[in-house]
């Protein structure tokens, strides 16, 4: 598989349990997502959307149902093809203990100290750079990182990355309304010719997408453009 150019999502009727789970964490869910297409997934806590974003990304393997990428089974997909088809940014980052760089390369293993040192600068987290520089120690026996600026180091990651497909799960949950107004920005500028998928609880915004899907109890319950919901 080459580096598709855009991506375009279709899913059938999928259902998931988790292994020993009785119920449902998704249940009949189709969705079809065009090329450059930006969709928001609401919905309460525990209804599903995190289990979605997933299993797009194969973290898990649908039981019941289908997606496919670009008209093809995502279960033909082998992994490296398809972690270089997504950008992700879930829902709880993961430092590692390891430097800065390292960090960072993980997302893309070719990108110079140049690319790593401006796309620092892009987020905001320029700072981090002050001491020993992209050297600098992170995780455990090093430098922690605040909640805000994990975001924005996975943010830093999903540009490097730079895949076609964006899938954004409450990129900005805990923020202070400043920081979430800065991260929205550099995202909406990064996602413009990208398809999106992004878990939001945030109301405000909702017009920039071209469609929302509201989620409960593992179904779509409601799916539309900003204007009819
Ligand atoms: P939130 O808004 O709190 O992030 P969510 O909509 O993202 O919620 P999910 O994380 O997708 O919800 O969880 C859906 C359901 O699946 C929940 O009932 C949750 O307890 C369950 N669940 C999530 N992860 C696992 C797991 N690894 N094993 C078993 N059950 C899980
Ligand atoms: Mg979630």
């Amino acid at each position: 598989h080459a580096v598709p150019e855009s991506v375009a999502l279709e899913i059938n009727n999928l259902s998931f349990a988790y292994p020993e789970q009785s119920q449902m964490a998704l249940s009949g869910i189709s969705l079809k997502v065009e090329a450059g297409q930006h969709v928001a997934i609401l919905g309460r806590t525990g209804c599903g959307k995190s289990t979605l974003l997933q299993l797009l990304t194969r973290a898990w393997e649908c039981q019941q149902g289908e997606i496919r990428l670009n008209g093809e089974a995502l279960s033909q997909f082998d992994e490296t093809a398809l972690r270089s088809a997504t950008s992700v940014v879930s829902q709880r980052v993961h430092l590692f203990s390891a430097t800065l760089r390292d960090n960072l390369l993980l997302a893309a293993p070719h990108a110079s100290d140049e690319d790593l040192s401006r796309v620092l600068t892009r987020v905001g987290l320029e700072k981090l750079l002050d001491d020993a520089g992209l050297n600098s120690w992170l995780g455990e026996g090093g430098r922690q990182l605040s909640g805000g600026e994990l975001r924005r180091l996975a943010i830093a990651r999903a540009l490097l990355h730079d895949a076609p497909l964006f899938l954004l799960d409450e990129p900005t949950e805990g923020l202070d309304a400043e920081t979430e107004r800065q991260i929205l920005d550099l995202l909406a500028e990064v996602i413009k010719e990208k398809t999106v998928l992004m878990v939001t609880h945030r109301l405000r915004g909702l017009a920039n997408f071209d469609s929302i899907i509201v989620m409960d109890n593992g179904q779509i319950i409601e799916h539309g453009t900003h204007a009819d919901l």
